[in-house]
């Protein structure tokens, strides 16, 4: 019996791109931002002065924004690290440019280098590109969110030395963020997720209280490993470097699964080829 096509991976990719995509734009649309330089925020069009009650309109999002994403966890384990999080989908780009320029285990990247020579000029090509688009693409809206972005785009303009401070103050920003993208996407990646990132700390607290019980998560279904016959696929498309197959997988501090299901969706490749139902499912509850 054939089993099912990949099913997580794309509708992944869309949503880790659409979350990127609107973090991303929405300060320069004038969603919401704030202008630290004029003590104002502005919401859709219209610029308040940053006070009560109009700070309001930041505070009461940002606040259900957290128990959203600490309710979500509580049921489906660290899925905004592996689905939505900007700083995941960086890293999981750069697990792209890593392979392409360097040393990597992106599967798509290394299959399409070993196509030909010309397929591998192309990608490095790409890779050093968007090593500098990316970066600095990010670190111009992140200052959107504090700055004006007309300002910005003004400041970019001028010659060197008409700025002052201001003009040097957003090329630093610029130098700092693509020194930390090649430090944290080439080197850091996902360790930054596990040790360093406060949401991340905060959701693994919240999946460590709900892990007993019925938290989300990939299930290896036969009694042994030997099931496999040698195959390590799903060792291999984690990106964080877990071993999915394990009866006490690693959810919380330090070593967390993100439940993003590549692990899942190469088994049901694998298993295809062989005709045979995928020895990998995500399944809630205390059972295997
Ligand atoms: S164990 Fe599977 S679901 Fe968890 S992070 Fe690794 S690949 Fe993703
Ligand atoms: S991908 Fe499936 S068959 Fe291959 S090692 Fe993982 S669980 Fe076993």
């Amino acid at each position: 019996m054939a089993a099912p096509a990949p099913a997580y991976h794309l509708p992944r990719r869309i949503t880790q791109l659409a979350t990127l995509a609107l973090g991303m734009a929405q300060p320069w649309l004038d969603w919401v931002r704030i202008d630290i330089g004029d003590q104002t925020v502005t919401y859709f069009g219209t610029t308040y002065p940053l006070q009560m009650p109009h700070a309001l309109g930041l505070i009461i999002p940002f606040v259900i924004l957290v128990w959203g994403i600490a309710g979500l966890t509580y049921v489906k384990g660290r899925v905004f690290c592996g689905w939505a999080c900007p700083y995941g989908t960086a890293v999981e780009l750069f697990d792209g440019l890593r392979t392409a320029l360097w040393k990597g285990t992106h599967r798509r990247v290394a299959s399409w280098m070993r196509r030909s020579p010309a397929h591998r000029i192309a990608l490095r090509l790409l890779a050093v590109l968007t090593i500098l688009v990316v970066p600095a693409a990010l670190a111009l809206s992140m200052a959107a969110y504090l700055w004006s972005p007309a300002k910005i785009l003004a400041t970019l303009r001028m010659a060197w030395g008409e700025g002052g401070t201001v003009q040097t103050a957003l090329w630093a920003w610029l130098a700092l963020n693509w020194a930390v993208a090649l430090l944290g996407g080439f080197f850091v990646r996902f360790h930054f997720c596990r040790y360093v990132c406060i949401y991340g700390m905060g959701q693994a607290m919240v999946v460590s209280t709900a892990e007993a019980k019925t938290i989300l998560r990939p299930r290896f279904l036969p009694a042994s490993t030997e099931a496999c016959g040698g195959c390590q696929a799903c060792l291999k498309a984690c990106f964080v470097d877990l071993d999915p197959r394990e009866k006490h997988l690693q959810l919380g501090f330090g070593s967390g699964c993100f439940n993003c299901g590549e692990c899942v969706d190469i088994c049901a490749t694998v298993q295809s080829h062989k005709e045979r139902d995928p020895l990998l499912s995500f399944r809630s509850g205390k059972a295997r």
